[in-house]
């Protein structure tokens, strides 16, 4: 039997795993992609993570990944499809093997939402796309819109700017959720035009992407963007699907925890996006990380 097993390898998971070597912890991470960083490896300046200035989000993810190896954590890469806890054993189910473990850290992290709005699944991939770190490339030289008024789309805009010829920001607001040095930035970029109180009514094309039609919530003015690309960057939601009936979880699915990670199983904890918390952020995710293993040293300590 594990002492700790850790699924999901973003910045809490990782750092959960650091902790838990360094605690003397026999440590193992499931990771179903097999690429550890997480949902940082798609952001593109991280820029507040401290001593981190101006660090790219793949570069910050990798490090952590290799820093994580470094310490000699294991890595398994497989998808978790449930867990099943009898008395003090936490039976790890997935899709390669069945794992026993003293302690489960959950850090599955939170994956992105979508619209709902026609044209959006029909046409992903072909012009819609929810990463703009990942496909932005395609978008040089070309018009693009991206949906969304917090961190996430604030950046995208951002980074899409410097290769688009313009970038349409439509937020169905008109105050960004978004960090205000960010907001400065989008307002203060010539070829960024702001939609403010728009909302997107459906995506058009045969091939690919062509237009966006959109509606302004105060005026009921629609109008139809011509543009190659739709950036959509709406939130996320936590991956916790698998562990339904297991762990006690809020409405939205984020699993109830405080920060001391302590889920209402003993020996389940969950760390970073997965957990309620108020501030979803890598600094915040990478200090669960260490939380949870704290925890999980005192319960293995008890048993
Ligand atoms: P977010 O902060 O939850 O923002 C989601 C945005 O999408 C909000 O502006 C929201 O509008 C809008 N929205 C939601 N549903 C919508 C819908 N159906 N139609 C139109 N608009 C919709 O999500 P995020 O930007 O993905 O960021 C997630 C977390 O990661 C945040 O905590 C963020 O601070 C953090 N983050 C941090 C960094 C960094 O520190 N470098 C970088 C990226 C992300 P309303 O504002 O009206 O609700």
């Amino acid at each position: 039997m594990r002492d700790l097993v850790i699924i999901g390898a973003g910045p809490a998971g990782l750092s959960a795993g650091i902790y838990g070597k360094r605690a003397g912890l026999d440590t193992l991470i499931i990771e179903e992609s097999g690429i550890g960083g997480g949902q940082v490896l798609t952001t593109y300046d991280v820029d507040n993570y401290p001593g981190m200035p101006g660090i790219s989000g793949m570069e910050l993810g990798t490090k952590m990944h290799e820093h994580a190896i470094a310490e000699g954590v294991e890595f398994l890469e497989a998808a978790v499809t449930g867990i099943e806890v009898a008395g003090n054993t936490k039976r790890i189910k997935t899709s390669k093997e069945e794992i026993e473990a003293k302690v489960v850290i959950i850090a599955t992290g939170a994956v992105h939402n979508h619209l709902g709005i026609p044209g959006e699944e029909e046409l992903a991939g072909m012009g819609v796309s929810y990463c703009a770190t990942c496909d932005g490339a395609f978008f040089r030289n070309r018009v693009t819109a991206v949906i969304g008024g917090g961190d996430v789309a604030l950046e995208d805009a951002i980074f899409l700017a410097r290769g688009c010829t313009k970038v349409y920001l439509i937020h169905r607001r008109d105050e960004f959720r978004g960090a205000k040095k960010l907001v400065d930035v989008v307002k203060n970029t010539a070829n960024i035009e702001i939609l403010y109180d728009t909302i997107p009514d459906s995506v058009t094309g045969s091939d690919a992407v062509e237009a966006l039609n959109v509606h302004n919530v105060k005026t009921n003015e629609t109008k139809t963007l011509a543009v190659d690309g739709v950036f959509i960057a709406v939130g996320t939601h936590p991956v916790t699907e698998y562990l339904k009936g297991v762990v006690d979880m809020d409405e939205k699915g984020y699993i109830r925890a405080g920060e001391d990670c302590a889920t209402n199983v003993p020996g389940v904890y969950a760390a970073g996006d997965v957990r309620t918390k108020a501030l979803r952020q890598i600094v915040t995710a990478a200090s669960d990380g260490a939380n949870a293993v704290t925890s999980a040293t005192g319960y293995i300590n008890s048993l």
